[in-house]
């Protein structure tokens, strides 16, 4: 196989607007670094169609026909945006030797890829895409976001801030991500735990060229619960925290009680009532947590779905083609 060849993934749900612009200029900078002779002649732009409703296969599979660089797979339904990156590293990485993972909106810059190529042949194995604004975005998704980094921070998680899934992967570092076999997956938590010489691309982040978010807020917070939850078991300990210090509380409230009982100024029965409701409460949360602690465990490790399934895979019988020669 040639040297240097460069896949870019890009997943797509109903993306029939922005396809056509995505990949005109994803075209243009991959013909681009073909003729500076940085990447080889078999690099390609892998479209991962995410059982998309509108016309988005119908275009991605024309393009495969017209353009020889352009490749698509589709999955059976719609697995999410995060299982679409999987299968597209998955696909890519027999037949490369780097991945870049983008956006189908043209949101995160397009230029910033020939500097991460750059940075690859420089020897660095992670090169992440970080945006140095976001004014194009909400103040309500600013603000959510900053909250977010410094939670999952404080709940030990590393993140690098202001990235998103814009970054490229050498061969290694994909096969290395490609071994976390976890089913919840949250990529921008994963790929630093991955290790490697790793550096960062700064861009500035733009407007959704065409159409609109495919996140809406629900599935945003589901995706960062998963993140909290699939990463750390830090809610768990915290339920625990909490019944140590009730049961410590229960032990001053015996104190109390006796007291006033010695004192003689209490009714029959409050003073045994107060006590076990207090004492038992703690008692079953700190069990309760301890349980959650092992089905925890369990819930993360067995669950062995297929992550995603694909109908159709239009690279790499080309890819394959490719290789031969
Ligand atoms: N996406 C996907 N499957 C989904 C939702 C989104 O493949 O179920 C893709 C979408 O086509 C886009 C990327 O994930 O290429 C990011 O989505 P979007 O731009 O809508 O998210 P936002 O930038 O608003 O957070
Ligand atoms: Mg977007």
């Amino acid at each position: 196989m040639s040297n240097n060849t460069l896949t870019i993934v890009v997943p797509c749900f109903n993306e029939e607007e922005v396809l056509p612009e995505t990949t005109k200029e994803l075209g243009q900078i991959l013909t681009d670094l073909m003729s500076k002779g940085k990447i080889s002649e078999a690099s390609k732009i892998l479209f991962v169609n995410d059982g998309s409703k509108d016309k988005t296969w119908e275009i991605i599979s024309d393009y495969c026909t017209k353009f020889n660089y352009v490749a698509g797979i589709k999955f059976s339904r719609n697995y999410g945006h995060q299982n679409a990156l999987i299968a597209g590293m998955t696909t890519a990485n027999d037949y490369s030797d780097m991945v870049i993972t983008i956006d189908a909106d043209l949101q995160d810059d397009v230029n910033a890829i020939p500097e991460m190529v750059d940075k690859y042949l420089e020897g660095y194995d992670v090169v992440y895409g970080v945006r140095n604004s976001r004014e194009t975005d909400t103040v309500f998704k600013r603000k959510t976001a900053l909250a977010y980094y410094s939670i999952m921070g404080k709940l030990g998680v590393k993140l690098v801030p202001n990235s998103a899934d814009y970054r490229l992967l050498s061969k290694r570092a994909t096969s290395s991500l490609l071994q976390y076999k976890e089913h919840n997956l949250f990529l921008r938590g994963m790929v630093p735990l991955v290790g490697y010489r790793s550096t960062k691309v700064y861009y500035a982040r733009k407007e959704r060229y065409a159409g609109e978010s495919k996140y809406p807020l629900k599935k945003m917070m589901n995706f960062a619960f998963d993140g909290i939850t699939s990463f750390s078991v830090a809610p768990i300990h915290l339920i625990m925290n909490l019944g140590i210090l009730i049961v410590l509380v229960s032990l001053i409230m015996m104190i109390y009680v006796l007291v006033r009982k010695g004192m003689g100024d209490v009714v029959t029965g409050w003073s045994s009532l107060m006590v076990s409701i207090w004492f038992v409460g703690g008692v079953q949360l700190i069990s309760i947590s301890m349980i959650g602690e092992y089905v925890g465990k369990v819930f993360s490790e067995v669950k062995q779905r297929p992550r995603y399934v694909i109908e159709e895979d239009k690279f790499t019988p080309k890819a394959r083609e490719e290789h031969k020669k």
